[in-house]
């Protein structure tokens, strides 16, 4: 009798696919289901595969991710460059990397109205000067500079208002061994007047009258050699850190002046530098207008800063030294705490279920492997405990738990500061991956769950069943429709969610708009 009892679609070991599903085998040697293109897309246009993973190279990720990007752009290009710019405009990526270079994908493999759509969507995508200079690089690797290519570089230029123009000009000059000069030099853009003479100083450094105003300021600037002089052109002409000569630039009065008109992202970089010069400090003017726009909603979301960029800073800042060392300050807590509230509200607005949630991190050894956003020690692993976080601060029916081949209760909670919940998860003991485990201990303790929310890389492989075997088990014997999510946390195609399923989601870890997207799909 025995040799027929081992054959189940009820109860499989993970060892093996389930029969009468459509599962592959993942990098850790068990079965899981593949994620469509689609998804896999937008996988890797928020995470993208900086760093690897546990089983697969960046570079083998890389060709595995172009390769998707191929087909979404040969299956349907129109949707492939409406993605990549719903996903870069939204700022739901930590990084603009992936995005530009699906677009320079589309731009140079395409069709031809994939190429035009691709085109049209780069002043969108590439906003800034240092994301041209990235999608000029990206898109040399698939076609040379035909028409098409320079009309819309030249666009690029001549469809910006000179004053945003003029200012792209002098805050991002170069960058990887691309320069504006050599873009108009690449796509000649002929203009009249103010525009003309912009043109004329990018390319030859012409300074003739009539020049637009921040470049005469911008120029005036380099010759100064004192705060005195620098500071009226700063607070006259908003000029950015980028134009002030370097050695100004361990002046407070000078960063102080910067300070007042100081866009975001810029602020949360140099929260460091600030603090070294001795303008942040305990009580001082500075710190409290520092803590007031870390506190203000709106300019956070306006500013579309990515929560990855308020975790990067709150770690780095706390640590109270660069990444490479030379660098020490003494960290001023008040702006800890503030990083800390400011990381929640970068997030889609999230309403509370009222559901009753069971939280489980994977912290197996393979998540703690790679970088999200090549954020050094954000590894995946870390990185979850932050992401249910943001569930948690909503919801009053939670409970967390980290498994890999044991299921351990965490004490974290939103309350505490994310550097330490971030400590706590590092300092976890690991083993192999059995991603059923919470839901079978839920169902051994009988603990009533609505919804199983598992972060994970999906390379699960060590238990006798199926995660969605062991949700169906819970289901019938509970009684509880209970929902399952499966926060991906790397950018393979692997999935623990049957899509067959009603009650099972796939979503990305780290999308701005994932905590939003989950608590619509569990009410
Ligand atoms: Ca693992």
């Amino acid at each position: 009798m025995r040799t027929y009892t081992t054959y189940s679609t009820k109860e499989t070991s993970q060892s093996e696919s389930v029969p009468g599903k459509d599962m592959v085998e993942n990098s850790a040697g068990g079965y899981a289901f593949q994620i469509d293109d689609w998804k896999r897309l937008d996988r890797f246009l928020i995470l993208g595969n900086e760093g690897g993973t546990y089983y697969a190279s960046a570079r083998k990720l890389t060709r595995e991710n172009a390769d998707c990007v191929l087909r979404c752009l040969q299956k349907d290009g129109k949707r492939t460059v409406g993605v990549i710019t719903e996903i870069s405009t939204a700022g739901r990526a930590p990084k603009n990397d992936p995005a530009l270079f699906a677009l320079a994908m589309c731009a140079g493999l395409g069709n031809k109205e994939t190429k035009r759509a691709a085109f049209e969507a780069l002043p969108e995508v590439a906003r800034i000067g240092t994301h041209l200079f990235h999608f000029v690089t990206y898109v040399e690797q698939f076609r040379g500079w035909g028409r098409g290519l320079s009309t819309a570089i030249k666009n690029w230029y001549q469809d910006k208002p000179i004053d945003k123009l003029a200012y792209q000009a002098i805050k991002y000059q170069s960058r990887d061994g691309w320069s504006h000069r050599d873009l108009l030099r690449l796509s000649h853009p002929k203009a009249e007047g103010e525009r003309n003479s912009l043109y004329g100083w990018i390319v030859k450094g012409e300074v003739v009258p009539g020049l637009h105003e921040l470049i005469l300021a911008f120029e005036e600037a380099k010759k100064a050699d004192s705060p005195k002089k620098v500071i009226p052109l700063i607070e006259k002409y908003n000029l950015p850190r980028e134009c002030i000569p370097t050695e100004l630039l361990n002046e407070p009065s000078v960063w102080e002046a910067l300070l007042i008109n100081m866009p975001m992202t810029a602020m949360i970089r140099n929260l460091a530098t600030m603090t070294r010069i001795g303008l942040i400090a305990p009580m001082s003017e500075a710190n409290a207008k520092v803590i007031s726009a870390l506190g203000d909603e709106e300019r956070l979301k306006k500013s579309r800063i990515h929560p990855i960029a308020v975790l990067s800073a709150l770690a780095t800042y706390s640590s109270g030294h660069g990444a490479r060392g030379q660098h020490s300050w003494e960290p001023v807590s008040q702006i800890i705490d503030a990083l800390d509230a400011a990381f929640y509200k970068t997030f889609q607005n999230v309403k509370p279920t009222g559901k009753r949630w069971l939280l489980a991190l994977d912290v197996s050894s393979s998540m703690t492997w790679g970088e999200i956003a090549g954020v050094p020690g954000l590894n995946p692993r870390v990185a979850s405990g932050a992401m249910a976080l943001v569930t948690a601060s909503v919801e009053s029916q939670y409970h967390t738990f980290g498994f890999c081949n044991q299921f351990v209760p965490l004490s974290i909670s939103p309350r505490q500061r994310l550097d330490d919940v971030l400590k706590t998860i590092g300092g976890l003991r690991f083993g192999g991956t059995d991603c059923s485990l919470p839901m079978l201990y839920a169902l051994q303790n009988s603990i009533p769950v609505d919804v199983f929310v598992v972060y994970t890389d999906s390379e699960t492989w060590a238990g006798h069943i199926h995660p969605f075997q062991a949700l169906q088990q819970y289901r019938q014997k509970t009684g509880i429709p209970a929902k399952m999510i499966v926060v991906g946390m790397t950018a393979t195609e692997f999935s623990i969610a049957d899509s067959d399923d009603g009650g099972m989601l796939d979503v990305v870890g780290f999308d701005t708009a994932t905590p939003q997207v989950m608590s619509e799909f569990v009410v």
